[in-house]
């Protein structure tokens, strides 16, 4: 699933949107194969690594990287 890049749900072809250019701040499920079991809402400013490009739509795409370990 993980292709290694991360983009805002709003420009993901799997944002359940049926706008061409959905906002930040609507809700709408996500429709991606392997998380459509869960029956997610997510909003236009959500996001995550199974992240692929809606068409018609610019996204900013941003690499994704493991979080840094915390420091204690
Ligand atoms: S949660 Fe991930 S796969 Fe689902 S719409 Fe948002 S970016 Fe796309």
């Amino acid at each position: 699933m993980a292709d290694g890049q991360w983009g805002n749900c709003k420009g993901c072809r799997y944002f359940g949107s049926h706008h061409p250019q959905p906002s930040s701040d609507e809700k709408s499920r996500c429709m991606q194969p392997e998380l459509s079991d869960f029956e997610l809402q997510v909003s236009g400013d959500s996001g995550c690594n199974a992240w692929e490009a809606r068409t018609g739509v610019s996204g900013t795409v941003t690499p994704y990287h493991d979080p840094a370990p915390s420091i204690h």
